[in-house]
């Protein structure tokens, strides 16, 4: 009577064990010692932009008077926040999407794991690996990815990404349906170049895939010549779904706001992907709130955008100083450039939990063990930059002394 799929799904513990044992390490030696910093979670720590906040306090009070007041808002999105989008995300690049191509969400993990019900239960399903959880799980949950047996689904397509690719897996050699590609990407950190998005772009109209291209760390792109956005590529509104989100952008990750784009060119058995899109959320969605969205709107007032790229600097040099240290330290690491992600070779050849306790005994820093993001993630690690410069300098002053005690 239960989905066997939901049963069979393995509990996600990456979080929950991190947890325990930061809660069992500060039991056994919180009070003879500095203070444990976190450098684990995706969250972000700076406040929102005044503009954003002003804005959504004047929605709030909008809602006081009947002539004012908003009910449930259009299943897309209100027009003034989709107008936003398509000029200073798109157009300001030099793309051109059509306000009503893009869909206000209320997150991009929940967008990214509800796209997967566009499509039938017999697509192959590629992911990258490592990979944010959320597309194989959704997936899995919905039965196409089969059983989950010795630490692998048996219907997943994976596309390992290393050092030998630079973290970029190229389009396999097989035929996959439904494509998830991240960049700049969690965990690794690393941003795909206009060459790299083009093979999948190719590859993926070739075989009549869908891409579903997670943007949601493109604001940390500094390098000119990497895309923002996958439409930059010729040929991509034929074939990828773009998600993308005001969370690490804007602070939004309390306040919730995303949006998905989903081209009207985008066409699959005869249908348009778009129309079903829209289908779904107008029957599974009751739109994000008015207030929030008009807090979105406001960061691409002149005031929301300077305090987004103040923000956006502060983790950027937060993630270049991680970065600078492990490389000074012998230490192998990727991402922190156009990303506020680290990824780092766990030194001496420890597996990612070994270093994981390691790190928390010897400097009392939190990461994230590599291997709870898929099988390639052993012997890695991910560091974030979402926190404070205090924290982030004491902790790679604490990290600099470790390569000595190896
Ligand atoms: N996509 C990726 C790759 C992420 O790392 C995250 C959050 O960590 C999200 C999406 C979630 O974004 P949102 O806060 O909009 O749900």
């Amino acid at each position: 009577m239960l989905n066997p799929f939901a049963i069979g799904m393995p509990s996600s513990y990456l979080f929950s064990e991190i947890a325990r044992r930061v809660a069992s390490f500060q039991e056994n030696h919180g009070a003879d010692g500095p203070r444990v910093i976190r450098m684990g979670i995706g969250d972000v720590t700076r406040p929102l932009p005044r503009a954003c906040v002003e804005a959504m306090k004047s929605a709030a009070d909008e809602q006081l008077s009947a002539a004012t007041f908003r009910g449930y808002p259009p299943d897309g999105g209100y027009d003034f926040l989709r107008n936003a989008i398509a000029g200073h995300e798109y157009r300001q690049r030099g793309v051109d999407i059509p306000p009503d191509d893009i869909f206000i969400s209320d997150g991009a993990k929940s967008d990214s794991a509800n796209i997967q019900e566009l499509f039938d239960n017999a697509c192959v399903v590629g992911v990258t690996d490592p990979v944010y959880p959320v597309y194989v799980d959704s997936n899995a949950w919905a039965g196409r990815l089969g059983n989950y047996t010795d630490g692998k689904w048996d219907k997943l397509v994976t596309f390992p990404c290393s050092r030998d690719n630079d973290y970029v897996a190229s389009p396999p050699d097989k035929h996959v349906d439904l494509i998830y590609l991240c960049f700049p990407n969690n965990p690794t950190g690393i941003a795909a170049t206009a060459k790299q998005l083009r093979e999948w772009v190719d590859y993926a109209n070739r075989h009549g895939a869908v891409i579903v291209y997670d943007a949601a760390y493109r604001a940390y792109i500094t390098d000119p010549g990497i895309p923002r956005t996958i439409y930059e590529i010729d040929g991509a509104k034929t074939c990828a779904i773009e998600i993308c989100s005001f969370s690490k952008t804007a602070g939004f990750t309390g306040t919730r706001c995303s949006w998905t784009v989903v081209p009207r060119e985008l066409y699959r058995d005869g249908a348009s992907l778009r129309a079903l899109w829209s289908r779904r959320q107008a029957t599974k969605f009751n739109g994000a709130p008015y207030i929030v969205q008009r807090g979105a709107e406001a960061v691409y007032s002149p005031e929301g955008q300077a305090d987004c790229a103040a923000t956006i600097a502060y983790y950027s040099r937060n993630a270049r100083k991680i970065r600078q240290t492990l490389e000074d330290a012998g230490i192998e690491a990727t991402g922190g450039v156009n990303a506020p992600y680290v990824w780092m070779r766990c030194p001496d050849n420890m597996d990612s939990w070994t270093f994981f306790d390691f790190l928390l005994k010897e400097a009392r820093v939190v990461g994230t063990p590599g291997s709870g993001f898929g099988r390639r993630g052993e012997g890695y690690f991910r560091l974030t930059a979402f926190g404070s410069h205090e924290d982030t300098d004491e902790a790679m002053d604490r990290v600099r002394s470790l390569p000595r005690k190896l």
